[in-house]
């Protein structure tokens, strides 16, 4: 039931000769299903742990299992295949590829290629009419559609989303957490945000306060 789990967790990055203690013995558990939203000031140690959670990083000390499994028992090549597999991820400017249609962004990582699950997922998100449009011809929220649809093309355990609404306006923030909510819901999708919003953080079911790289106890 638990899809991650941080035992005391700690990253130094080295700048020189000196060292930024990024984060300072993070303990956290997340279970199947959970929908968390991370916040904190600027340099509290977020998307360091975010990066961690993604297997885009490894810690300088303690341990990240993802499925129960230590990630640095994986090799170099094995985290990128466990990544692909297991981890979706949202990014505040959708990074899509502007030369794809919407379609085409959909079937990117698709470890199968299958234009049928690549439209149902376009459906999923509400982009039935728009399979062939390029990112000039979406707007802002609606990329961000296509790049959650691409998120969810090999059925991670884990959504992973670093200020997804961070440059959407109030209506499409509201419709867009609306839509990782249902997506929490309905699919049990695991669903882990940064973001500085509290409007977007009204819609998770629970919030992380971090600062000076560690997690403050749980206010509520
Ligand atoms: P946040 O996402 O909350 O703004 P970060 O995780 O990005 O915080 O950063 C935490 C601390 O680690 C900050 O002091 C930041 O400057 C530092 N940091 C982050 N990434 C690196 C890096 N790659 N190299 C050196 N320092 C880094
Ligand atoms: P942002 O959240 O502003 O898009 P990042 O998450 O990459 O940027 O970085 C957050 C903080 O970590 C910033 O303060 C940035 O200066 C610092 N940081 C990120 N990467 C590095 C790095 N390679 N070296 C030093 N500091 C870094």
């Amino acid at each position: 039931n638990k899809v991650l789990e941080f035992n005391d967790v700690w990253k130094t990055y080295k700048m020189g000769t000196e060292n930024i203690q990024a984060l300072r013995g993070i303990n956290l558990t997340v279970n199947k299903g959970s929908f968390i939203a991370i916040m904190g000031p600027s340099g509290s140690g977020k998307s360091t742990l975010l990066h961690l959670a993604g297997i885009l990083d490894t810690p300088s000390k303690g341990t990240v299992l993802l499925n129960g499994k230590n990630i640095k028992e994986y090799k170099g090549n094995e985290q990128a295949e466990l990544r692909r597999k297991n981890i979706g991820f949202i990014f505040q400017r959708y990074n899509l590829m502007p030369q794809l249609t919407a379609l085409e962004n959909v079937m990117l990582p698709m470890i199968s290629q299958d234009s049928g699950k690549a439209k149902k997922l376009l459906d999923k998100v509400g982009l039935s009419d728009k399979y062939d449009r390029y990112q000039t011809q979406l707007s802002g929220g609606e990329q961000q559609r296509v790049a959650i649809a691409r998120a969810l093309a090999n059925d991670p355990s884990i959504l992973l989303a670093d200020e997804p609404t961070g440059e959407l306006d109030t209506v499409n923030t509201r419709k867009i957490m609306g839509l990782l909510k249902d997506l929490n819901q309905e699919k049990g999708l695991t669903i882990i945000i940064v973001t500085h919003n509290p409007l977007a953080a009204e819609f998770v079911e629970e919030v992380i306060k971090m600062q000076d790289g560690d997690i403050l106890d749980l206010g509520w």
